[in-house]
């Protein structure tokens, strides 16, 4: 990386940071600079008493020294504590502001990057990488360090300038001094530069096996893998494949510590070897008359500050340069952009839900892929009309409904909605016209009324005759009714809802946006036969002036839709009523219904 780039990752991300949480980023870095200057403050006024007992001043003059001690050092030590705790409440907003960074960029990309198992992937390394301590994290403890070693740099060298004024003490000396700082900060950093190379080498390898261990945790405690885990006895390679990934990972971090210790140690003996010489070069100065008792606790005591400070300073814009690395992979996430075109049509609200959509010579292949999902679809929705789509397992149905709800943009050909490209209008007034319940629906863990209207405020009463209409009544009937948390994430009195029960609250979601448009995607599948009924008997009734598009493997639940289309390998290859489709022997309808018939009539 080049420095230039260096310079802009950097300035990037304190800018990201302070935006993050101001409280957060000023009373941290304040802190640092406190905590650096409070040793300075008994270095001086001990150094100036000591000098002054020993020339013999008055008591006030020596009671005026103890007195800016102790109470500077408190006062520092209490305003430091104050932006400690201003700090950690900081650190908390920082947090949910990062948190929510990562929920807000996901939830502003485009379905396609979603779905892309790429960007899973760095999603999943950047998430790691925070909680093994770097990007944002990192860079946090960097400023914290650096600013309090630069600040600590400065005054040592400050308070230790009056040193070379020194008359008495040779130039030799004074060279050896500078030369033995210069030497020891060079190789104190050469040995922390090793030991941070080897540290980020460990946690690299350590993001593989965090994302392992997690997974593993995922299985043994998710009670969704719980029955398979118990009924299979899955228990026992699980834990032993655990177990051994945990062992080579000790190992490692064994082997490393013990690398580490070893750096350490050399790093020891080197500054003490020279805070050594500092002594004996002060002391030989102290002997020939050139310095008074308390320059020499004060320079030495500020020698030893300065050698940590420095060597603090190289190793941390060392590893800023390093987590430069971490925060670019963490730049390119929050900058891959949405490539959907973002339309400003407005579109207008139409209570008789007069919208007309029309598919023109539609093709489509996911991203990365060769083949393709839809090959020129033709299609055109009358209002109101019941649309049902089938065909086999892979024919293109839920790509038909993605497209049509702008998860993704055609390929190849064009959507219409009343004459115009859907591209052009608003993305979110385009995806308000549509209520749809996929086949992998996801309820949240919050109430049923919530989940319902998917809103933390929302009409009680339209709740209530939604899930009716959904066949959910039973709901209502729960502990708390609309209240009744669902699932016991959040809440231990939570209720757990069989499939069957969740997909017909998936339903009341959908008929509680009330969108001009309603999709379901295999909305049955975990229905019984009688639930399965009651929905599609009533749902002329429920979907009433809207469009309706349904998608279903069971054909016989498709025979009271005004039109079927079927799917096969991509393309819409016929179109009519059941009666007419049936009629057609030849037809791929035909066939479906008869494999499906004998299916039924075999079981029965
Ligand atoms: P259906 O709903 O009829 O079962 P789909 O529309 O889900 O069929 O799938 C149509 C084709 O597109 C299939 O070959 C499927 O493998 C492929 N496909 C579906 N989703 C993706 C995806 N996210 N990435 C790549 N290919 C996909």
């Amino acid at each position: 990386m080049k420095l230039r780039e260096h310079l802009q990752i950097t300035v990037r991300s304190i800018k990201l940071l302070y935006s993050l949480s101001r409280r957060y980023f000023i009373s941290m870095t304040a802190e640092s600079v406190g905590r650096a200057v409070l040793p300075y403050v008994p270095i001086y006024f001990s150094a100036r008493l000591i000098d002054a007992l020993a020339a013999g001043e008055p008591v006030e003059v020596l009671a005026l020294y103890v007195a800016l001690t102790v109470g500077l050092t408190a006062l520092l030590g209490l305003l430091n504590a104050w932006l400690a705790a201003q700090a950690a409440i900081g650190s908390q907003e920082n947090y949910n502001a990062s948190e929510w960074l990562y929920a807000e960029k996901a939830m502003g990309m485009s379905y396609a990057s979603i779905e892309d198992r790429e960007v899973t992937l760095l999603r999943e390394r950047i998430k790691m990488e925070s909680q093994t301590g770097y990007n944002l994290w990192f860079l946090v403890s960097t400023i914290q360090e650096g600013v309090g070693n630069l600040v600590q740099v400065a005054a040592s060298i400050s308070l230790c300038a009056s040193f070379f004024a020194i008359s008495a003490v040779s130039l030799g000396a004074k060279l050896a001094f500078v030369a033995g700082v210069i030497l020891t900060v060079a190789v104190s950093s050469l040995l922390t530069r090793k030991d941070a190379l080897i540290r980020n080498q460990f946690y690299a390898e350590a993001v593989g096996w965090n994302t392992l261990d997690m997974k593993f945790s995922q299985y043994l405690e998710n009670y969704g893998s719980g029955k398979d885990i118990r009924l299979y006895a899955m228990e026992e390679p699980l834990v032993e494949f655990n177990k051994s990934t945990i062992l080579s990972i000790w190992k490692k971090e064994a082997k490393m510590d013990f690398l580490r210790a070893g750096l350490r140690f050399l790093d020891t003996v080197l500054n003490h070897g020279l805070r050594l010489g500092v002594y004996l070069l002060l002391i030989s100065a102290a002997l020939s008359g050139g310095l008074s008792v308390g320059s020499i606790a004060r320079y030495a005591s500020c020698v030893v500050l300065l050698l940590s400070a420095a060597a603090g300073l190289v190793y941390n814009i060392q590893m800023s340069l390093v987590n430069d690395q971490y925060m670019k992979r963490f730049f390119s996430y929050l900058d891959i952009p949405n490539p959907m075109y973002q339309g400003s049509l407005t579109i207008d609200k139409r209570d008789d839900c007069d919208y007309d959509v029309e598919f023109r010579d539609v093709s489509f292949r996911y991203p990365n892929t060769e083949a393709y999902a839809l090959r020129h679809v033709n299609l055109r929705f009358r209002v109101g009309e019941k649309l049902a789509a089938v065909g086999m397992n892979g024919s293109g149905k839920t790509t038909f409904i993605k497209l049509l709800c702008r998860m993704y943009d055609p390929t190849e050909g064009v959507i219409l909605l009343n004459g115009v490209d859907i591209r052009k209008y608003d993305y979110d007034e385009y995806m308000a016209l549509f209520s749809v319940v996929f086949q992998d629906f996801q309820l949240l863990a919050f109430s049923l009324g919530q989940n319902v209207a998917a809103s933390a405020r929302y009409d009680r009463g339209r709740a209530a005759l939604c899930l009716e209409k959904a066949g959910f009544a039973k709901g209502l009937g729960m502990p708390k009714g609309l209240d009744t948390p669902i699932y016991q994430h959040f809440d231990p009195q939570g209720v757990e809802i069989s499939g069957g029960e969740s997909q017909k609250l998936a339903l009341a979601r959908a008929l509680y946006k009330d969108a001009a448009f309603i999709v379901l995607d295999e909305p049955t599948a975990a229905l019984d036969p009688e639930s399965e009924y009651e929905v599609y008997s009533k749902f002329n009734q429920i979907a009433g002036n809207k469009t309706a598009v349904y998608i279903s493997h069971r054909l016989a639940s498709c025979r009271f839709c005004d039109e079927i289309i079927v799917f096969h390998q991509g393309e819409i290859v016929q179109r009519g009523s059941h009666d007419q489709l049936i009629g057609d022997e030849k037809g791929k309808y035909h066939e479906l219904w008869n494999a499906q018939a004998q299916y039924y009539s075999k079981r029965a």
